[in-house]
């Protein structure tokens, strides 16, 4: 496997051959990574008086990993107060994760995670987190998420601010390489890092592993899903390919989460391979249809909810030829989802807007003819998006099965779309302490984990929105705190 996916444009912190003392001083905690998981474990271990590391594989200007781009965290509450408009109990929020995939992978440690979430916000606003009301029309999540002002860049900034302030030493363009392990292999003695003056060993007397999944490890997914893989675009930066996750999996780790698993939701197909973020998303599939290279309809488009079947639709697109789909409709429904960030091709008839999209203008018109014709065989009523309105095609396979109308008002709307990979799920095992399970029993000693690198131990597959940020705080301050306790025992 090849442990780095694309090169990653190297910008120096320090002047080359710099000394730079950062290196020399063994540390009571190194944390590898740079995003929310990981500065949440500098944080904590730093409030439990050890002297803390940070490594940050991207450049400044790059940090924050995934969770630059999220939005919300999702957190067990007693009652509305001026950021959520009602209580959530935990009960409530277990039922929730209960719902998604097949369930918590670890029931102990799902319900600590969500008894942990109760005090998630007090402690995120205690260093440096501000909050802002649910914006309207986001994905109905006012009640039971917690909006971070300004979004997750906002939110990663200020913690490095808080870590600046709390005198944590942070290194960017610094790449966990390798590990070197005590002789009876059971613990980290020290580092080694990339860095743009070349490689540096650090000693740490525990070590936080808080790098995010392998998603933009383009090789890694081919191992699952072969050649289909080079059409996915990565919704994330291209540093998280799971050179840590690697490395601990090679030294024994045990592993928790689907392999082949992840979270992915159909995107603009012009979006950039990486980094493309939330504003590449597509939201018009319950509004028309959508078609794959053949111009064939390939998923029931009106499941249920929206919000609860946006994520299906990646995996919908991974398993199509090409991992290529369009979405088609028409200026009835046009302006009332946000629009595609690039536009959309638009033609008058569907045969113009066919030849645009590249597609063969005589499959998408049939296609759109028989769909048309389901319609109306259907029961018809109301079209509204506050539910499933239940307004079904009748006697079409698939079906849609609900907000089904026809497509018949030109000018003809389309955009091309690909699997948008979110984050992978396969990590590493974890105890309650956030200590680093071995495969064969025990822990690997003084290796801890948190965030992404360790999702899996919580959701087996499927995916709660906000609940990736949940994950990471409480198992950060987890992992920060027990990894101080153990460099300062
Ligand atoms: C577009 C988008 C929107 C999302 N919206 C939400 C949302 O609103 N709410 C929510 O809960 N979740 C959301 N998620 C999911 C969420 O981003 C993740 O669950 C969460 O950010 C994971 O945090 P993390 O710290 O584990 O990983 P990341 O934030 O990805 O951080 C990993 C860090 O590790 C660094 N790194 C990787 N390898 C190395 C190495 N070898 N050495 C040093 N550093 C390394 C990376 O540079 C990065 O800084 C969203 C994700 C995306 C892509």
């Amino acid at each position: 496997m090849s442990r780095i996916a694309g090169r990653v444009p190297a910008r120096a912190a320090v002047p080359d051959n710099a000394p730079d003392a950062a290196w020399d001083r063994p540390w009571d905690v190194v944390v590898i990574g740079g995003g929310n998981a990981a500065l949440v474990s500098a944080l904590s271990a730093t409030d439990a008086g050890a002297r803390v590391l940070l490594l940050e594989r991207a450049p400044a200007v790059y940090r924050g990993g995934n969770s630059r781009h999220t939005r919300n965290i999702r957190c067990a509450h007693g009652a509305a107060d001026g950021y959520v408009t009602g209580a959530y109990p935990r009960a409530e929020l277990r039922r929730d994760l209960d719902g998604v995939g097949t369930g918590p992978s670890d029931e102990a440690l799902a319900d600590l995670t969500i008894a942990e979430s109760e005090t998630v916000p007090a402690w995120m606003a205690a260093h440096g987190a501000r909050w802002q009301p649910a914006l309207r029309g986001t994905l109905g999540l006012a009640r039971t998420n917690r909006f971070f002002l300004g979004g997750g860049k906002a939110l990663v900034n200020s913690y490095y601010r808080t870590a600046a302030r709390a005198g944590i030493t942070v290194r960017y363009d610094a790449c966990a390489a390798d590990l070197e392990w005590s002789g009876d292999g059971k613990s980290v003695t020290a580092l080694r890092v990339d860095t743009p003056a070349g490689r540096r060993r650090v000693a740490a007397k525990a070590v936080v592993a808080a790098s995010g999944g392998f998603e933009a490890n383009i090789d890694w997914l081919a191992r699952y899903w072969g050649d289909a893989a080079r059409n996915y675009l990565i919704r994330g930066p291209r540093y998280n390919d799971g050179t840590v996750l690697d490395l601990l999996l090679r030294a024994g780790a045990a592993q928790m989460g689907e392999e082949r698993g992840f979270h992915a939701v159909a995107i603009d197909a012009r979006s950039p391979q990486y980094d493309g973020g939330i504003a590449t998303r597509l939201d018009s599939i319950p509004f028309g249809i959508v078609v794959n290279a053949d111009g064939r309809r390939f998923y029931d488009d009106g499941e249920d909810i929206w919000p609860k079947r946006y994520a299906i639709w990646g995996g919908n697109l991974a398993r199509q030829p090409g991992q290529i789909g369009f979405a088609l409709w028409d200026e009835k429904v046009n302006g009332s989802f946000l629009p595609p960030m690039y536009g959309a091709y638009r033609g008058t008839s569907l045969a113009t807007l066919a030849g645009q999209l590249g597609l063969d203008a005589g499959a998408v018109t049939r296609t759109v003819e028989e769909f048309n014709a389901a319609v109306d065989r259907g029961p018809g009523g109301e079209f509204t998006m506050a539910g499933k309105d239940g307004r079904r095609t009748e006697g079409i396979d698939p079906p849609k099965s609900n907000w089904a109308q026809r497509i018949d008002t030109p000018p003809f709307y389309g955009v091309p779309m690909r699997p948008g990979i979110t984050f992978t799920y396969l990590g590493v095992g974890v105890t309650d302490k956030a200590r680093v399970r071995s495969d064969g029993g025990g822990t690997l000693g003084n290796v801890f984990a948190a965030g992404e690198i360790m999702s899996g131990n919580i959701l087996s597959s499927g995916y709660l929105a906000g609940f990736g940020m949940t994950i990471g705080t409480v198992w950060g301050r987890i992992a920060g705190l027990e990894a101080a306790r153990h460099a300062l025992r």
